[in-house]
């Protein structure tokens, strides 16, 4: 399936530690200049990654820690 940015619009996919857009992962209209996933309750808004709550936490890939989320953690839509 596809993800969108929810600023620019264009389709984002995940590029190991953020999301890129053709390539590129600055966003010009993005507050933070990054790119963030539009919600769609099974990605991180942050990293793109599928997450699966864990029972306490989110974790994708086994792995609680999102590097580019701004409370390190993964956040869903
Ligand atoms: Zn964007
Ligand atoms: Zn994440």
């Amino acid at each position: 399936m596809s993800l969108n940015c929810k600023y620019c619009g264009k389709e984002v996919k995940n590029s190991g530690t953020r999301l890129v857009a053709n390539g590129n992962s600055y966003c010009n209209v993005s507050p933070t200049k990054a790119h963030v996933a539009v919600l769609d309750g099974e990605h991180c808004i942050y990293c793109g990654k599928e997450v699966k709550n864990s029972g306490t936490r989110l974790v994708a890939n086994g792995n609680s820690y999102c590097n580019v989320s701004p409370t390190k953690k993964h956040l869903l839509g």
